[in-house]
């Protein structure tokens, strides 16, 4: 019998809908006409742009270079820059973007690559490849992922934990590249791993997604590899890196520290993937699978779309919004933000475009606490969130602080279960933000208040 691990506090379980997207397989989007490239598609500092109206570009083409602990940001399709605008993404905050009209031929899309013998180069070229094609972890925290690699080398990581446990309600691609792309899936860990000096590897799978734990096990097998799978619990949030190590390690990642504390370095499974794609035929990160569902949505599924892609054409290759549509959320109905412009760009960060019915989202009136505690059960941090909350109300930041409000993962548990509608997470994500001196206070998140 498989033993299925998960955390022991907190979390909730979310209608999921999952069932509608994770049976199909992944589609290519059509390729736009024209694609707005944002010069920040992460957490970090913004590029530096290298084009001008009127330059011409080629597919893949470096067009942002970010300083050292930044991601480069590449051109998506061959073209012109029509022109340069400012733009706001909700998860990275304000930035410049180039508008590159389609034109010209592609240099790698649909072309037979050869595929590079990545064992026998230096890991320092290995982690150069990585820097130079802007790969950026692509489902949690969407940081630079050498940068990343650095740090976990400096800190001695013994383990890689793949991260295929994808918890949030709605979104499947990563459990749909876990069963089509697995071999590059498991090529990709591998490779993370050979740069940190290890071959202790774990893929972490959730267990309602018991096709692709097969296919992996199969690939495993095939390879002979020491990698080995476990399944852990489908309870949300799970796929979060405190709730994934509680699971995997049994360890706490202590207050104000990182997953390498404990001797891990954990890679989503579509890092996994682009980082294979880098690795072995030098593909920039141009292009990414997201989930495209919701009550809203006639055609639900998960589409390879190129960045710099318009949601509205996103939602138009599925099929256009049904009338009964009321919101767009870009991420999961959780911890996504709301986006009302449909003009605004896929980006690196964009794990899913959302169309919600009235039904799907909960804007019932709010009133007062009623001092439940069901907040406090459905914390996985341990944290008391209505108390953070009215301390943050009363101007008491520090005391917030000092009861952990930067250990909050924004996780959207305790605004999901209160009867009162508080938004507990918004509020407290908010003033997190506000208090960063670094490029995090630059993100504004715009959680809407009456989510899932
Ligand atoms: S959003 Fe923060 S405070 Fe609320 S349940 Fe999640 S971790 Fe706890
Ligand atoms: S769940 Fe809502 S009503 Fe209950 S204690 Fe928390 S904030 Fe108060």
């Amino acid at each position: 019998m498989t033993v299925v691990r998960s955390f022991p506090k907190g979390g909730i379980h979310p209608h999921d809908d999952k069932e509608r997207t994770r049976n199909g397989s992944i589609w290519n989007a059509a390729i736009p006409s024209v694609c707005v490239v944002p010069l920040r598609q992460h957490w970090g500092p913004i590029c530096e742009r290298l084009v001008e109206t009127g330059s011409r570009v080629t597919e893949g083409m470096l067009i942002g270079r970010a300083p050292v602990d930044g991601a480069h940001v590449h051109a998506p399709v061959p073209g012109i820059v029509r022109r340069i605008r400012t733009l706001h993404i909700p998860e990275c905050g304000e930035c410049e973007a180039a508008v590159i009209e389609l034109s010209g031929a592609f240099s790698k899309l649909g072309k037979d690559l050869d595929e590079r013998d990545w064992r026998s180069m230096p890991r320092k070229a290995v982690l150069a490849l990585l820097r130079d094609l802007g790969i950026v972890e692509l489902s949690g925290s969407p940081l630079p992922l050498h940068h990343s690699l650095q740090h976990a080398r400096r800190a001695g990581v013994g383990r890689v934990i793949v991260n295929g446990a994808e918890s949030s309600p709605y979104l499947s691609s990563e459990d749909r590249l876990m069963q089509e792309h697995c071999s590059e899936l498991v090529t990709g860990a591998e490779i993370i791993a050979h740069l940190l000096h290890t071959e202790d590897i774990v893929v972490a799978i959730g267990a309602d997604k018991k096709a692709a734990a097969h296919i992996l096990r199969n690939e495993l097998g095939k390879r002979q590899s020491s990698a080995r799978v476990l399944e852990v619990g489908t309870k949300y949030p799970q796929s979060a890196v405190p709730q994934l190590l509680r699971s995997v390690q049994r360890k706490e990642i202590p207050y104000g520290k990182d997953e390498h504390e404990v001797s891990c370095f954990v890679l989503g499974a579509a890092t996994a993937y682009a980082t294979a794609e880098a690795v072995l035929f030098g593909k920039p990160c141009v292009e990414r699978v997201l989930t495209v569902a919701g009550g809203g949505i006639a055609r639900s599924g998960n589409v390879k779309v190129r960045l710099g892609t318009s949601f509205r054409e996103v939602i138009d290759e599925c099929g256009g919004l049904d009338a009964s549509s009321v919101r767009i959320v870009s991420g999961d109905p959780l911890t996504g933000f709301e986006v009302t412009d449909l003009d605004t760009p896929v980006t690196k960060t964009t794990r899913g475009i959302l169309a919600l019915t009235r039904s799907e989202i909960r804007d019932a009136e709010r009133r007062s606490c009623i001092s439940c505690g069901r907040c406090v059960r459905a914390c996985p941090m341990g944290l008391e969130p209505q108390r953070l909350y009215k301390l943050i109300e009363h101007g008491r930041q520090l005391k917030a602080e000092a009861n952990g409000l930067n250990a909050c993962t924004e996780c959207g548990c305790c605004s999901h279960v209160c009867p009162s509608r508080i938004p507990l997470m918004q509020r407290i994500a908010k003033s997190k933000t506000e208090h960063f001196s670094d490029y995090r206070a630059t993100r504004q998140p715009t959680y809407v208040e009456d989510q899932l």
